[in-house]
């Protein structure tokens, strides 16, 4: 469903992705790990393209994102195109982005009613429902300042939902939280993986890949080092610099 290939990117002089080939099938949820700097978050963007690509491809569902191929180079699509085709990948980031101004109702419904053209009605309907689905159908008119850091992730969740997503992206999302709100998040998470939602997820909770997961890529340097099933990955890594991030870690 997301098949990446040969995937480069440098800032200046340093290379940040060296060459990165995945295949993501639907319906997969996969995990990425790896130390800091390792490019995971770069890759992650690179999937909806709020990140450029140097060199290689990226297609989900077929499709490239964002970019074309011009003299065999990838270069950005300009304007709807581009927006279209990123419209229906869903993003959580860490650090929740909420606008501020808006109550968790209205940060679901809003793209969906601007990007989608869902009328205001319809899209608060559905909003109720899917802020319901992640337990806060009674916080729908609060502002984020009045959430905790768990309850604003979860409505940034609702708020990716909302557009009906082929294609969910989370970058740590619960990096941010306390850690007795961490599990508030992961559950909603686990929840969409079990419905079937193909996922690919960056984070450092060993456990949830453990369980989750469908699938573990390790990461480091802008390689993928190794990959395969959590329990091959996690339980019995086959290389030197995996088993030392996890020994960091766990
Ligand atoms: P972390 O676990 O800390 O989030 P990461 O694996 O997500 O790390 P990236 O954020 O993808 O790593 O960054 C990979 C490398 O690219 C880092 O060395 C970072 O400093 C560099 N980098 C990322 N974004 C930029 C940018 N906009 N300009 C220059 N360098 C960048
Ligand atoms: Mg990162």
């Amino acid at each position: 469903f997301v098949v990446a290939r040969n995937v480069q990117k440098s800032y200046g002089d340093r290379q940040v992705l060296a060459g990165i080939d995945l295949t993501v099938n639907r319906g997969e949820c996969v995990v990425i790990l790896g130390p800091s700097g390792s490019g995971k978050s770069t890759f992650l963007r690179m999937i909806n393209h709020l990140e450029g690509l140097d060199w290689g491809e990226i297609r989900v569902d077929g499709q490239t994102v964002g970019y074309d191929y011009a003299g065999g180079r990838p270069k950005a699509v300009a304007g709807l195109a581009g927006a279209k085709a990123r419209a229906r990948i869903g993003m959580v980031f860490q650090s929740f982005n909420l606008f501020g101004h808006l109550t968790a109702l209205e940060n679901v419904v809003e793209a969906p009613v601007r990007v989608h053209g869902t009328s205001p009605a319809d899209a608060e309907k559905l909003g109720q429902e899917l802020l319901a689905s992640v337990g806060l159908g009674n916080h729908t008119a609060h502002l984020p300042h009045r959430l905790s850091g768990g309850q604003q992730q979860r409505v940034a969740i609702a708020r990716a939902l909302a557009i009906k997503p082929r294609l969910m992206l989370f970058d740590e999302p619960t990096s941010a939280l306390d850690p007795e709100l961490v599990g508030e998040v992961l559950t909603v998470m686990r929840r969409l993986a079990a419905a079937g939602m193909t996922m690919v997820v960056v984070t450092h909770e060993i456990r949830f890949a453990r369980d989750v997961a469908d699938r573990v890529i390790f990461m480091d340097e802008g390689n993928i080092v190794e990959q395969g099933p959590p329990e091959q990955v996690i339980d019995a890594p086959q290389h030197e610099r995996t088993r030392r991030f996890l020994r960091m870690v766990g």
